[in-house]
């Protein structure tokens, strides 16, 4: 029998120590929460594995093995944060404080909280001593947020063996969203991700997680002054990655380009206001890049 009040109250200790150890990337310093991680599971007599892709580029796994009925799933999340600046922070980043009933740090969102969460599910089960069908398999990387190269993508080449019997994958994104403008509860099932864009921009304002601009910083979406100074890779990275697999990646380099061509014509064919949505008759702009109801509310540019 689980105990979820005292699980519910361990597992927020656990993430306010994970979220006080700074792992913002660049550099990344992942090795630090993989050690974290580590000492966790060998608390309860799980065995992990760090490897490190390069020195403080660290990846985790652990593994609990069920009966091999079904295929494994893999609990993932990434170690790595991005930037906090400090000046526009009421609380320490990396202070795991909770304040007025939330818990704040760099990471409580994206995506430590979540790894934690994970955490407590493989810990729980471990000490129910509950008999699995699959494998659960707990998977902590290194860099997603400057391109993967020392944590997926290093996995990918050099460890694929990590995620041997692996059916599913649960990650960052998708959830489900209710509405009431919608007919029905609308799921996200995330199925890849944007290709990278090196640009590089100077804007001022107040700072944000560049996926998720806030409504009251719109003068750095929409008004700020850019500079480019190099131009925007015309190639998307899975055109190179199938030119090195042969055409075997899904979208191979005509189809990708021509889907890109579609989407940017749709793209400025987006009318100004979500039709039909509560964001037309209050007279807010729609982004067009998320649904009406959790728009942005920030002017496409
Ligand atoms: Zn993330």
């Amino acid at each position: 029998m689980i105990d979820w009040t005292a699980l519910g109250r361990e597992t927020v200790e656990i993430l306010r120590a994970y979220l006080r150890i700074d792992t913002t990337n660049p550099p990344g310093n992942e090795i630090a929460g993989a050690r974290f991680l580590e000492e966790v599971l060998r608390r309860e007599g799980i065995a992990s594995r760090t490897v490190e892709s390069a020195p403080g580029r660290a990846n985790l796994v652990a593994r609990l093995s069920g009966d091999g009925a079904l295929g494994g799933i893999v609990l993932h999340h990434h170690i790595d944060v991005v930037y906090a600046d400090r000046r526009y922070w009421a609380v320490d980043p990396f202070g795991g404080e909770i304040r007025d009933g939330f818990l704040y740090g760099r990471g409580a969102i994206d995506m430590k909280s979540t790894g934690i969460l994970q955490l407590a599910a493989v810990l729980a089960l471990k000490r129910a001593g509950t008999r699995l069908k699959r494998d659960l398999i707990l998977l902590a990387t290194a860099d997603e947020e400057a391109g993967s190269a020392y944590g997926a993508g290093f996995l990918a080449e050099h460890h694929p063996d990590w995620l041997q019997g692996a059916e599913y994958a649960i990650s960052e994104l998708g959830g489900i969203e209710i509405d009431p403008h919608y007919r029905a509860p609308f799921a996200h099932i995330v199925i890849s991700e944007k290709t990278g864009l090196p640009l590089r921009l100077i804007a001022r304002g107040a700072p944000g997680h560049g996926s998720m601009p806030c409504p009251t910083r719109r003068r750095t979406g929409s008004s700020a002054r850019c500079t480019v100074s190099s131009p925007p890779s015309a190639v998307p990275a899975c055109c190179r990655r199938c030119r090195r697999t042969s055409g075997a990646w899904p979208g191979c380099c005509r189809r990708t380009r021509a889907r890109a061509s579609t989407r940017s014509r749709r793209r400025s064919a987006i009318p100004a206001f979500a039709p039909g949505s509560s964001r037309a008759a209050s007279g807010r702009p729609w982004c067009g890049r998320r649904s009406p109801s959790t728009c942005c509310g920030a002017a496409r540019s």
